[in-house]
């Protein structure tokens, strides 16, 4: 098997049933998956232990992988409870009550899995049942147990349907009971990403963050962002989180649908400006589910995610339950590389701003990725410990390849997701030039570069202090 093309929009593949087992798993990392998701609102911890362990293998054991690991948890995701027959019949003007004591569901009382709902919505306030298909709005609420709502869009509604309340505003904590268990389990684990959803703002990844250091874990935090007041509260939860995952599945429940694709562009092209890596989700190659082509519209929403600039494009039923999960990861690999080669048509690229407090360090980051593209370098190439100049250098979008060095192993593959970066393990750390000769004979031997080929070298001098990118160095392959 042929390893993957190197691209710089990289493929997070959620994995299920579809694709588990460790030879499927192998499969979609040669056919060009980066990142995988454990969606940690199905499966038991042993299923997600299972696959944490065969991703673990993959990168022993296949040359240069770095698969990172990102675990999603559920957070407060409203759902009903059991209805009736599995079926109540639901036309424009009825009238139906919601409950917080468990029950089988009827007209006269459905159970809400959130126990102040009552008192937290108010009269007028939408209420969206199944994604969206059925819509109801509160008459009135008795501020305890019980409110009353009217049918606006009627349809069939059945058990555990998911429900979204765009407008109210949910007194939740966005970590559950469900979601502490979880993450006790999460922070046995090497994962490198923990995705957080519906997250409102940043009180909500403070919580999160703490949790992680208490527990001494590298993770980085991920900020889904699938409501309308996350939308509001953006630019904060980008300074506060490490990532962002553009969530369209429930966004586009919670927001006019029309709205979607600019809100899109808007988060991506602020997070390559706060240099956080930003994933775009859901419905990316649905119909592939089931089809072994995706639609124009799919492949065009993939393609336009690139040139927006996205750090990944992400895969979710599409790959954990779906019929082709290596032919969808293939199929998104050829959009990719088809798109990537029209870069010119990405219409936003960042400049370091002298508000950062590393503006110096941006400078030198920016100035790599532009003084490569002029000399036309083969690399630019970065160490790093903390993470910093893969994410800086990356987010400006430079032409030339991203070679960053770590000797944190967890750290090369928490940085797989990012834009650009391909990821190397070197832990000598010498002098400044007894390095750049180490990482360029790496280069080399990698196939990435040969005699004769520039390399912009970026880093801090003196090395062992580790401080600040501060150096930038022009290097002759020989
Ligand atoms: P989910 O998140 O798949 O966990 O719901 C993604 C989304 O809402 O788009
Ligand atoms: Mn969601």
């Amino acid at each position: 098997m042929k390893a993957r093309k190197h691209q710089n929009t990289k493929i997070v593949a959620t994995v299920g049933p579809a694709c588990k087992d460790y030879d499927k798993l192998l499969e979609l990392v040669y056919a060009g998956v980066d990142v995988f998701r454990l969606n940690f609102s199905h499966g038991t911890h042993e299923d997600h232990q299972e696959v944490i362990k065969h991703i673990t293998r993959i990168n022993d054991q296949v040359e240069d992988a770095h698969i990172g690991i990102l675990a999603d948890l559920q957070g407060p995701k409203l759902r009903v409870g059991k209805i009736q027959d599995n079926a109540l019949e639901l036309e424009e003007g009825d009238i139906v009550h919601f409950v917080n004591k468990v029950c089988i569901g009827t007209k006269e009382a459905i159970y809400m899995s959130y126990p102040k709902f009552a008192r937290d919505v108010k009269p007028g306030e939408r209420v969206l049942l199944d994604d969206g298909k059925l819509v109801f709005e509160v008459v009135e609420t008795n501020l305890v147990d019980k409110v009353t709502l009217r049918v606006i869009f009627g349809g069939v509604l059945s058990s555990n349907k998911g429900v979204n309340l765009p407008n109210t505003k949910v007194s939740l904590p966005c970590l559950t009971k469900k979601d502490l268990i979880d993450l006790e389990f999460i922070l046995t684990q090497p994962v490198n990403w923990i995705a957080l959803s519906f997250v409102r703002s940043p009180k909500d990844l403070k919580d999160l963050q703490k949790r992680i250091e208490a527990k001494n874990h590298p993770a980085k935090i991920i900020a889904k962002i699938e409501k309308p007041e996350a939308v509001k509260n953006i630019d904060s939860i980008i300074k506060n989180s490490n990532g962002i995952m553009i969530a369209r599945g429930d966004l586009g429940i919670e927001m006019p649908i029309e709205q979607l694709p600019v809100i899109q562009k808007e988060i991506v092209h602020k997070c390559m400006q706060r240099a956080r890596p930003v994933i775009v989700a859901t419905q990316m190659m649905e119909s592939m589910i089931n089809s072994l082509t995706p639609s124009r519209a799919e492949a065009t929403d993939v393609a336009n995610a690139v040139l927006d600039g996205a750090d990944a494009v992400m895969l979710s039923g599409e790959t954990s339950v779906g019929k082709h999960p290596v032919k969808v990861v293939e199929a998104m690999n050829r959009i990719i590389d088809q798109a990537e080669k029209n870069y010119h048509l990405m219409t936003f690229r960042p400049v370091p701003s002298e508000k950062s407090s590393t503006f110096l360090s941006d400078v030198v980051c920016f100035n790599a990725g532009r003084t490569a593209g002029e000399i036309k370098a083969k690399a630019i190439v970065g160490m790093t410990s903390s993470g910093y100049t893969a994410f800086k250098v990356s987010s400006f979008r430079p032409k030339t390849d991203i070679c960053i060095f770590s000797d944190r192993m967890h750290m090369l593959n928490t940085l797989n997701l990012v834009w650009g970066v391909r990821c190397f393990y070197y832990d000598k750390f010498t002098t400044t030039d007894g390095t750049i000769q180490d990482v360029t004979d790496i280069l080399k031997n990698a196939g990435v570069v040969q005699h004769g080929d520039y390399v912009i070298n970026t880093g801090s001098m003196p090395l062992h202090r580790r401080l600040m990118t501060n150096m930038l160095k022009v290097t002759i392959v020989e």
